[in-house]
């Protein structure tokens, strides 16, 4: 064997790895590594980085994974949140349209009695009604202003969170 036959069999181990080589060349280097164990431990020593190499992109994927998981997951609380947020919106509209409802039915049923107690004219019923119905919403307007936000994530928020969370495990 000659030193260019070595260097032959270490140009086809590392084109093997890499883009393959064809059937003569194959048969060539097999033949050749089952008589020289320098050129075989070559092939051993690129099978192994090959492996590692292989190896460390498996583990980069997975933590690829972990990353993508972890934000996804990071979104999906944010986009509970949001529905949380709009739970919350969509309660206090139903209870300033509920309110408002009664106040201003309240005021249409006794505001003349009201008026008249109070020695007001009677034209101020019908305008009242009006009044008597934006009042409830302007109060809870002031008072979502009022209380800190804070306050409702302390409680409802976190609260309609947690058992949402406690559900998906
Ligand atoms: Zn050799």
């Amino acid at each position: 064997m000659n030193s260019h036959e070595h260097e032959r069999a270490m140009e086809l181990i590392t084109q093997r790895n890499v883009e393959g080589i064809g059937e003569n060349d194959d048969r060539w280097l097999e033949t050749h590594l089952d008589g020289c164990a320098e050129c075989a431990g070559f092939a051993l020593a690129i099978s192994d980085a090959e492996q590692a190499l292989r190896s460390i992109t498996v583990m980069a994927s997975a933590a690829l994974v972990a990353s993508t998981r972890a934000r996804v997951q990071a979104r999906a609380a944010q986009l509970r949140e949001h529905e949380s947020r709009r739970l919350l919106i969509g309660v206090s509209f139903c209870l300033g349209v509920l309110t408002s409802t009664i106040s201003a039915w309240a005021w249409w049923k006794f505001g003349g009695w009201v008026a008249q107690w109070l020695g007001l004219p009677a034209s101020i019923v019908e305008p009242g009604v009006f009044l008597f119905w934006l009042l409830p919403a302007i109060v809870i307007a002031v008072l979502m202003v009022a209380i800190p936000p804070s306050a409702f994530e302390g409680s409802l928020t976190q609260g309609y969170m947690r058992d949402r969370l406690r559900g998906m495990q």
